[in-house]
Order: structure tokens, then sequence, then C-alpha cells
């Protein structure tokens, strides 16, 4: 399960990456800043068309869905009601050995023998000198000392007896050992005393990996004191300890112990307004006159904190109702944006997949509650009835069918962009993982090239989209935080209300009153916040006869730059060829799906040294270049422009030779088009190019 250390096929994308211009590290010339990614102009291309096709896909493409685009800074309130100032953090544990952070949820178990200790004292003046007795009386030497200075230390004003009695022992001891050459015992007491008395009480347990020798545990700890200021440390009471099953306290790469999981948020915080800047810096030091100066200043600082927006979709709840309001939608409709989201994240990883910057493409997609498409339908399509005709939204379909609808159609986009479904995976949460409001959610993945393996060799992915259906909690929450309605009035409802056989009536509305009993009274404390939200409860359910209700959401949530990453990662390949004389050479080619390829075609003049050829391409260039994004190069064989625009995952290469000036009459106004993956060539009229380009790119 553990992941490799050096992922071959990773660093030749990064390096790929950097050459060809995709993907730079930030403040390169600084040194870089973790976390953070540039995109060069090759990237930029690519991920202005991934983020293209998602829109149209979502937005323009479909009736019942309008577009959003918000500030990054928005409200804290927002985040308060949303639930990320209490709960989005990340379970972080600290190696004491190594001192690495990792989040507790991804350490992996292991198993083996624990050593505990319970401290450990500078042995730096006493190791020389019990290194003058013989190794074969060292451990002797070393208990009777330890011995001798436990009896020393149980008398806490020891008498001259006792301190006779403890001298005629270590003479007795050293005269047995007949070492006459060697540090009188005292000697050695007097500095493990001393060190003792220093010793770090620190305890600290170690685990012992199948198959490693004892020593190695010793090793780790000894770290661990050294850490703590004991230059040559002495382990003191070693225990060791056999595990029956695999534990997740131990570090995956030192095998020291961690720490218990602390919350580490996730949000970045940042200040609106003009802001006391001392105010922010705390110095310990500082003048304890102008404490209360500095605590003031500090929480009109606070007054003024605001959140880097840490996903994309609470601005699309906030601005429901002005959406739903100007854009004459109704539900079932959705809202999409595509934007940039900031996550403090503690180990930002794998190359782009983890960073603290990014863009996300969310839709909040919302839904009637199952109860209200009961009341108008009559019924609610169960998974296996919607099936069939998932394709075609149908108005009986509840949570579970939109949901499914979501997830397919989602797939199908990621396919229409070059990912085969063999690249992909699902992951359907379980019970555990779910948000406590939510319902389902199914993670599409991807087979990362750092993607790890299962005990059977099979590879699931990692995430690129989650798709969550998220039950009405997201509106309820910035209802109750804003005290703004966020129901909607549906006509369809109260018509179909008033039809209903009364039993029907009845146990919609039970239904409808249990699910907003369960929302309202989990924030409810006291007596009082349990009666209203009970009130609460019984007026949404009354509601319904109105035609009222709180839109439940489906909420594909996907990340541009982790699906940048898949495509990359995706379309690269090595060529490796042979030549008459054995000479291999390997070529990179990207091979991008040309609807996402950051240059769609690159037209070159066969020879650059002749004007006709050259005034002929660039008309050809200047035909296409108000549709798509197109290299022009005459520089270099036509092979070196093949092999740099197969490089760059150019699908299409159009070359203009003496045949497209009529060399061969038949040929007249014909280019030449080479197909990227295979090498193919062909001609076209040059009329028909466009057409032709057009109906691969779109
Ligand atoms: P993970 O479990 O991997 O941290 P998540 O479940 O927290 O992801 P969501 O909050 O559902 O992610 O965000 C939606 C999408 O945003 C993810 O599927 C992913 O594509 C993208 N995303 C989330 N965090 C990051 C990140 N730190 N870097 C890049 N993309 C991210």
């Amino acid at each position: 399960m553990a992941e490799p250390k050096e992922n071959l096929q990773m660093e030749k994308i990064v390096s790929l990456c950097k050459r060809r211009g995709f993907i730079f590290q930030s403040s390169e010339i600084y040194g870089g800043i973790n976390g953070f990614w540039d995109y060069g102009p090759l990237g930029a291309e690519l991920k202005r068309n991934v983020k293209e096709l998602w829109w149209h896909a979502m937005t323009r493409q479909r009736d019942d869905v309008a577009g959003l685009e918000a500030t990054i800074i928005m409200s804290p309130k927002i985040w308060e009601a949303s639930g990320h100032v209490d709960t989005f953090s990340d379970p972080m544990v600290d190696c004491k050995g190594c001192k690495k952070r990792f989040r507790a949820d991804q350490i992996e178990p292991q198993t083996g023998i624990v050593y505990h200790f319970s401290g450990a004292y500078d042995g730096s003046k006493f190791n020389p000198l019990l290194n003058q007795y013989p190794p074969e009386f060292r451990d002797a030497v070393k208990s009777q000392v330890l011995e001798f200075a436990d009896d020393y230390k149980k008398q806490t004003d020891p008498s001259e007896e006792i301190v006779n009695a403890l001298k005629a022992r270590a003479l007795k001891f050293k005269a047995e050992f007949k070492q006459d050459n060697c540090p009188p015992l005292t000697e050695l007491h007097k500095e493990y005393s001393e060190a003792i008395q220093n010793k770090c009480d620190n305890a600290n347990s170690v685990l012992l990996l199948p198959g490693k020798p004892a020593e190695s545990a010793r090793k780790t700890a000894m770290q661990f004191y050294q850490q703590r200021g004991i230059n040559t440390p002495n382990l003191l009471d070693e225990r060791t300890e056999k595990l029956e099953a695999p534990t997740t306290c131990f570090c995956n790469e030192c095998q020291s112990e961690l720490t218990e999981p602390k919350p580490f948020t996730l949000m970045f915080k940042t200040y609106v307004g003009p802001v006391n800047v001392s105010a922010l810096d705390y110095k310990p030091d500082i003048d304890p006159k102008k404490l209360e100066e500095w605590f003031k200043a500090f929480n009109e600082g606070e007054k003024n904190i605001a959140y880097l927006r840490p996903e994309t979709a609470q601005a699309i709840f906030a601005q429901f109702k002005n959406v739903l309001e100007t854009s004459r939608q109704k539900v079932p409709f959705g809202i999409a944006q595509v934007g940039k989201a900031f996550r403090n994240e503690v180990t930002p990883r794998n190359f782009t997949f983890r960073s603290r910057e990014f863009e996300q493409m969310e839709l909040e997609f919302f839904i009637k509650p199952d109860e209200v498409v009961e009341a108008i339908c009559g019924n609610v399509a169960t998974l296996s009835d919607s099936q069939p005709s998932t394709l075609n939204p149908q108005s009986n379909w509840g949570w579970q069918a939109w949901h499914q609808y979501w997830v397919e159609e989602r797939e199908r986009f990621y396919e229409g962009i070059g990912l085969s479904r063999e690249t992909l995976g699902v992951h359907h949460q379980t019970a555990n993982e779910l948000a406590h409001y939510a319902r389902a959610c199914t993670d599409i993945l991807f087979k990362f090239p750092f993607s790890k393996k299962d005990e059977h060799g099979n590879v699931a992915g990692d995430e690129l989209e989650g798709i969550a259906a998220r039950s009405d909690f997201d509106l309820s929450q910035h209802q109750r935080f804003s005290g703004k309605p966020m129901g909607v009035f549906d006509d369809e409802l109260r018509a179909a209300w008033g039809k209903l056989p009364k039993e029907k009536q009845d146990d919609l509305r039970k239904r409808y009153y249990n699910h907003r009993k369960n929302y309202l009274t989990k924030s409810a404390k006291t007596s009082e916040e349990v009666d209203a939200a009970l009130k609460q409860a019984d007026e949404d359910a009354n509601g319904l006869a109105k035609g009222q209700y709180i839109p439940h959401v489906i909420e594909p949530s996907a990340g541009v730059d982790r699906l940048i990453l898949a495509l990359i990662a995706n379309a690269y390949s090595e060529v490796t060829s042979t030549d008459d004389k054995g000479k291999s050479e390997t070529i990179y080619m990207m091979k991008f799906h040309p609807r996402v390829a950051p240059i769609k075609a690159g037209v070159f003049p066969l020879l650059k040294n002749k004007p006709e050829l050259v005034k002929k391409a660039q008309e050809v260039r200047d035909l296409l270049r108000p549709w798509m994004n197109v290299y022009y190069d005459e520089g270099g064989s036509i092979g070196k422009r093949y092999a740099r625009q197969d490089e760059a995952g150019t699908p299409f290469c159009v070359t203009i030779d003496f045949d497209t000036l009529g060399e061969k009459p038949e040929l007249l106004d014909t280019v030449t088009i080479r197909y990227r993956d295979d090498g193919r060539q062909e001609r076209l009229k040059t009329s028909e190019l466009l057409a032709f380009l057009l109906s691969k790119i779109r």
C-alpha cells in the first residue's frame, strides 16, 4: 500500500511540464513556495480549454443551468453558516522523532514490537569511564552503579554508616573484578548521579518493524532524546510490547511515536480594511504596560477577519435567491461557477494534485424534495426505474435519480475529453465517510501515476470530482444564519397538494416534518431552542400545502488542476525508435484529445525561404486563427517542426507545399494534414480545412 518513494513516471511528467511550459513552480526564482503552481504558455491554454468545455457543457448547452461569478472574499458569516469556521480542518499528527507532519487518516497501519523508554540521561561523561572496563564486564559494572545509585537515592540524607557500607560494596565489587586500572566505581557513580539529575523525563516509544534489529529501535529513540538536548542518550527503563493488531500510532517513515491528532484549520485568514499591523504581530517580550493597547488593537483586527474562500460553492447558495429571481429558472435548475479556491493544506503533495491555491468547477443543482415530487407526480422514480432514461431527466425524479444522472453526466464529460473509462474509477462514500447531512457522495477517480495499489495490485485512483447529494442543508443553514428565507414557491405543488387525499397529505407532511425536525433540532441546545425548532419544523411542513419548500441540492464539484494533471498524465507517451545504425532515440508525445489540446493545429510553410509558400501559409494561419489556437512555425526541418508540436500535444499539423500553389494542378489549394497520433498524412482542400478542424475540436 505504501507510495513508492520515487515515482519515475511522475518525475518525467513534472520535468516535461517545466520543459515545455505547462506548469512551473510558483516564485521559482526565490526558491518556490510550497503548494502553489503557475501555468506556463501551454498550461494556460490547456486550462482555459478545460474550463470553457466545462462551462459549455454545464451551462450553455443546457436550459436548466445558469452561471455565476462571485468574489473570492465574502462575508465571514458565510463560512460560519457553512460550518467551515468550526469544522473545516484536517486532523494532523506530528512525528515526535523526525518532526514531519501527516494527515492522521493517511497513516498506514503497521505492526511489530513496541520499544518503550521512560527517558534518557546524558552519558557523555559516564560512557567513556564505563568503556574503560573490558566489554564483558560493562553490563555488570553498569548495573552495579545503577543499583548503587538506587540504594543511595533511597536515602534522602544518607548517614555515614550507609555511605561507608556503599563504599565497602564498591571496593568488594572492584576486588571481585580485579580491574585495578579501571576508574573507581565511585567516579562512575558520581557522573551517573549528576547525569541522572538532568535526565530527560519524556517517555518515548518506537515501533520495531518485523525483521529489523532491536538496535534500530534504540537508535531512533536516541535521536528523539538528542533533539531534546541529551547529547549522548543512555536510554532508561527499556520495555517491549508485542503488538496484537496493526497500529497507526507510529510514523510510517521513522517508526517514532506520533502525537495525538489535532485539528488544523484549512482556511486562509486575511483582514479587510485598514488593520493595525503591530496588533497582528505579538511579541512575547511586549512591554506589559502596552499589553492592554495590544489587546485592543488585536480585537479590532479580529473584527475585520475574512477568509479566502475554500470552495466556490457557498457563493452559489448565498446568491441562490438572486439567481432564481433574475434567471427565470424554476426548480429543478442549477447554478454553475468556476473559480479560485484556497486551502492551507498541511501537506501539499503529488505536484498540483493537492495545492494550496487551485480552481474548482462547481455546480449546485437544486431539486425538489422527494415529498414534493411525490405530491406532484404521485410517485418518485426509484433508481432502477430511472436507469433506462438517465439521459433524459423526468419530472418524477427524486434525489437518487438526479444523483445518478449527474454521476453519469460527469463521467461522460471526462470521456468526451479523452479520459477513457479504464483510466477512471468511482468510489461510493460509505456511511462513515459521508457528512452528516449528505445522503450520498460518489467520487470520480483518476488513476494517477502516484495512485496506490490495493493488496490485489489494483489501482482505484484518486479523486477528481465528488458528486454529493447534500439534502437541503446548505440553503437551510444560510436561512438560519442570515435570517433571509431561502425557500421557493412552487405553483405546481400548491395545485397538486389540494387534489391529494387527506391520508396522502398527512403521510407526506409527516415525512417532511421529520426531515425538517432532524435538521432543526440538531443545533438546538436548550429546551427553549428545541421548542422553537419543533415549531419551525411544523411551520415548514405546513408550507407544503402553500407550495413552499427549501430545495435540496446535488453538487458535482470538480477540481480544474487535478483534471489538468490527469489530462497531462493520460496524454504523456514515449516512443523509442532505433535507426539502421542501432542508435535508439526516445521521443515524447502528448496525446491530448483535440478538444483540450493547447494548440489545435501547427501551420507550416514547407520552406521558409520561398515567399509564396510563406504567404500562403500565413493566409491559412489567419483563416484558422479566429476559431482556434494555431501555431505558425517556419523554423527547422518539417520533421523537427512535427516533433515540437507532438511534444506540445498538437493533434494536427497543416503543411503548405508547392502542390498547394498548383505545382500539380489537380492539387491546387490543397494542404497536407498530418495526424499526431499515427503520423498519417492526407490532402485536404484549403476551403474544407476549417470545417474539418472544427468538427474535431468541438
Ligand atoms: P480531498 O479529500 O482530496 O482533500 P475533498 O473531498 O476535500 O478532496 P472537495 O472539498 O469535495 O474535495 O472539493 C472538490 C474538488 O476540488 C475535489 O474533488 C478536487 O478536485 C478539488 N480539490 C480539493 N482540494 C484540492 C486541493 N488542495 N488541490 C487541488 N484540488 C483540490
